[in-house]
């Protein structure tokens, strides 16, 4: 850390320093330049994934800095810091050498109980494990990278963890036509031609699902929580055996699908669903929408049924004769 810095010193000085030098506090007025104020509003996210490695200890909190395990002090021993006689203290402070040997000098603020000596025991082993000479400058340890030290890529990706299952994969690797593909990856983004999404492009129209009736239109409602979509899911799952508790958004949805069924063969089954249903529910909204024309419920889970039969014998691994030919076969999927 540049303490020395000209830079540092012209901010330390504009806003002041908090415990340590490690930060500024934070700049709440309207006046001077907003890019350190913007930096600063990010430390409480930078500080999770930093720990100090101890020299002099005196710009180290003994209690509340992450330095000597993997969390605080005062998070791993609670019932001793509640009765620490200071609570703010540096590492410093507390350390101290003779001969050579490190000597820990932790006063409470009254004697402790029988039932805190186990506490205290451990609290002991750890802080005598430390190897510390009391020397040189206490230094700012990035914790996600082997050698502490910091990259931005790491603290990017600490900001962002890749999801569980990244749903791209799945998506394009799904066995169903392309444009359905695209189809999906353009809902997933939240990026299909929904009346809400029109309307942030300031198109003047009044949101209602033309499924339901009875709420506004978005990709989620109308793919997911729309009482039409989510009878069509309940049949659809019903017919494989699977109870299903929806998650509230399609992104969600399609993270948690990739789980697949198993075997080969009914994980391509499997992994079409989800394609298959907003597709069909797509096309039963633009029927409604631009010629006026509905399907009944019964109808609308027929078209599902005929329409993943095609997409599944057009990879050439099925030849499923009819709905009722495919629905015995999804009897004996394996799940
Ligand atoms: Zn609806």
């Amino acid at each position: 850390m540049e303490r020395d810095a000209y830079w540092r010193k012209v901010v330390e000085i504009k806003y002041g320093s908090m415990w340590g030098g490690w930060c500024t506090v934070e700049g709440h007025g309207s006046y001077g330049v907003s890019v350190w104020k913007s930096i600063r509003k990010d430390w409480g996210c930078f500080v999770p994934f930093i720990s100090y490695r101890v020299g002099a200890g005196d710009k180290v909190q003994f209690w509340h800095d992450v330095w000597c395990s993997d969390l605080p002090l005062k998070v791993l021993f609670p019932e001793l810091f509640s009765i620490a006689r200071d609570k703010d203290v540096s590492v410093a402070a507390l350390m101290s050498f003779s001969n050579g040997t490190l000597h820990w000098d932790v006063s409470f603020s009254r004697n402790l109980q029988d039932w805190e000596m186990e506490s205290l025991v451990a609290f002991m082993e750890l802080i005598y494990s430390q190897t510390l000479d009391g020397t040189g400058q206490d230094q700012l340890c990035w914790n996600k990278m082997e050698k502490k030290a910091f990259s931005v890529k790491s603290f990017y990706h600490c900001l962002n963890p890749p999801s569980l299952g990244s749903p791209w994969r799945g998506i394009w690797k799904s066995k169903v036509p392309l444009r359905v593909a695209f189809f999906t990856w353009t809902a997933v983004l939240g990026k299909l031609p929904t009346i809400d999404n029109l309307r942030k492009r300031n198109m003047v129209i009044v949101n209602r699902c033309c499924l339901c009736k009875n709420a506004a239109e978005s990709i989620d409602h109308l793919f997911l929580h729309c009482i039409l979509a989510k009878d069509l899911w309940d049949s659809v799952l019903l017919s494989f055996g699977v109870s299903w508790v929806m998650p509230c958004r399609v992104r969600m949805l399609v993270d948690c699908w990739q789980g697949g069924l198993g075997r080969q063969r009914n994980s391509l089954i499997w992994k079409a669903i989800p394609h298959c249903i907003m597709w069909c529910l797509w096309r039963e909204r633009n029927l409604r929408s631009f010629e006026d024309l509905e399907m009944s419920h019964p109808a609308l889970k027929m078209l599902f049924f005929r329409t993943l039969i095609e997409w599944l014998n057009a990879t050439g691994c099925y030849s499923f004769s009819s709905p009722q030919d495919f629905l015995n076969s999804c009897n004996s999927l394996d799940h």
